[in-house]
C-alpha cells in the first residue's frame, strides 16, 4: 500500500553537504575507529545534552544498550533478572538475553505509559538475590516525571539503573533538562526513524567519565590502550560519513523539535475528546504522536480510516515484548509479573505520523479523518 502521508519521514542533510564531508574523509584516509568526525560528534552531543555528561557514541542503540549492561552488570549466566516493561521495542529485551540476563518483565502506568515502580518494589521484595539490574525505558523517548524516584530506589537497593531514551534524543524532563543525564547511562539511537537520524547510529550518555570510557572499550572488542582484550567486547564502532551527518544534523535541531510538537498541539487540540495525552509528551522530540483510545474498538476504527484515507498510521507497542513469538516460544528465558496495564494499553494505542514541518493541511486532513470515523 502507497501512502500519501507516511508514517515517518526523515529529514536528511543535502547530498552537496554529505559530499564535502566524504570528501574530507577520503582525504584523511580515516573511515572509522575514533576518528575526527566522531571525535568532534561526541563533543557536541556532550554540548547539546549539557549537564557534564561524556558520551560514547556508537553503531545502533541496541548494542549500546548491551555496553551499556556489559559494563554495569557483566557477563551473565543466564540465572539472574533485568527488571524491564513489556511495553517497549524488543530491542531492549534482545540485549539483556545477549547479555546473559533474562527479562522480569514489569507492568506500565495508564497516564505516563512508563514502568509501574511500586509493583516493581514488590517485584525486588519477592525476588530477593535474584535480581541485577533495571533497564528502565521513557517510553516513546518521553522523559519519566518519576524519574528521581528511579534513581533514589536503584541507589537504595545498589542495582544499576541502565535508561533506555532510544527514541528521546532531543526531549527533556519536567525539569527542563535534556534526557541523557539520569540512572547510570541513558542510551540513545540515531536510527533513521527516530527524531534525530543518522541512518544507523546512537549514543550512551553518562556523568561518569569511567563508564563511558569501559562502553567505549567494549564497542572497540574490548581493547585497552595496549590492544589488550581486556573486556568481553564487541564491535560498535560508529562510522565517520554517519558521525559527519549527526554533525549537520544537530545544526537547526532544537527547531525542529519545535515544529513537531506543534504538530503534536495541533492533534491534541483537535482530538481532546477521543484522547488522553502521555504525561510530558509536549517536552519531547516526539518519533511520532501517541495515543491511546477509549477501547480497542475505536482504535481499530480510527485505524482503518486512517489507511482508507491514504495515512500511514502504526501501533506501538503492539504486541508487547511478552506477546511476541520468540517469547510465547520460549517461556523460560523471562519471567513477568501481571501486566494487565500493558495488554490493555496495547490494545487500544495508535501512533500517528509526525515529521518535521508538518503543513496543517495534512494535519487538518488526519484528524477529519479520525473525528469523521467516530
Ligand atoms: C529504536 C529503539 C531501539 C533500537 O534502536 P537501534 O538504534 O535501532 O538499535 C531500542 N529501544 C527503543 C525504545 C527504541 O525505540
Amino acid at each position: 500500500m502507497k501512502y500519501n502521508i507516511p508514517f515517518i519521514k526523515p529529514a536528511f542533510p543535502a547530498s552537496k553537504e554529505v559530499i564535502e564531508d566524504y570528501k574530507q574523509i577520503l582525504a584523511s584516509n580515516w573511515y572509522t575507529n575514533f576518528g575526527p568526525y566522531e571525535k568532534k560528534f561526541a563533543g557536541a552531543l556532550e554540548n547539546f545534552i549539557g549537564q557534564d555528561v561524556h558520551v560514547a557514541t556508537i553503531s545502533n542503540a541496541t548494542l549500546g544498550l548491551m555496553s551499556a549492561i556489559q559494563a554495569l552488570l557483566g557477563k551473565g549466566d543466564g540465572s539472574k533478572y533485568v527488571l524491564m516493561p513489556s511495553f517497549t521495542f524488543i530491542a531492549g529485551a534482545q540485549a539483556v538475553l545477549w547479555c546473559g540476563y533474562k527479562p522480569y518483565f514489569v507492568d506500565i502506568q495508564e497516564d505516563t505509559l512508563q514502568m509501574n515502580i511500586n509493583q516493581t518494589k514488590s517485584i525486588l521484595k519477592e525476588n530477593e538475590g535474584k535480581i541485577s539490574g533495571i533497564l528502565f525505558c521513557n517510553a516513546f523517548g518521553v522523559g519519566d516525571p518519576n524519574i528521581s524516584s528511579w534513581e533514589d530506589f536503584a541507589k537504595q537497593n545498589s542495582l544499576p539503573l541502565i535508561i533506555d531514551s532510544a527514541a528521546g534524543f532531543g526531549s527533556k524532563y519536567q525539569d527542563g533538562n535534556y534526557l541523557g543525564a539520569r540512572g547510570d547511562c541513558e542510551v540513545f539511537s540515531f536510527h533513521a526513524t527516530k527524531p534525530f537520524a543518522i541512518g544507523e547510529g546512537g549514543a550512551v550518555a553518562s556523568r561518569d567519565p569511567e563508564l563511558i570510557e569501559k562502553i567505549n572499550s567494549i564497542q572497540n572488542f574490548g581493547f585497552d590502550q595496549n590492544r589488550d582484550g581486556h573486556y568481553l567486547g564487541f564491535n560498535g564502532k560508529l562510522q565517520e560519513i554517519n558521525a559527519a551527518i549527526g554533525l549537520r544534523q544537530l545544526i537547526n535541531f532544537p527547531e525542529r523539535i519545535k515544529s513537531r510538537q506543534r504538530s503534536l498541539f495541533y492533534y491534541q487540540d483537535g482530538l481532546k475528546h477521543l484522547f488522553d495525552p502521555q504525561v510530558n509528551s509536549e517536552r519531547s522530540a516526539l518519533c511520532f504522536a501517541t495515543v491511546v483510545c477509549r477501547d480497542s474498538e475505536s482504535r481499530n476504527m480510527f485505524a482503518e480510516a486512517l489507511e482508507v484515507g491514504g495515512v500511514e498510521a502504526r501501533r506501538y507497542y503492539s504486541p508487547p515484548i511478552h506477546q511476541h513469538d520468540y517469547f510465547t516460544q520460549n517461556r523460560t528465558q523471562w519471567a513477568s509479573a501481571p501486566l494487565p496495564v500493558t495488554e490493555s494499553v496495547s490494545s487500544r494505542v495508535l501512533s500517528l505520523p509526525i515529521h518535521d514541518n508538518m503543513k496543517s493541511v495534512v494535519l487538518e486532513h488526519i484528524v477529519g479523518l479520525i473525528k469523521a470515523a467516530k
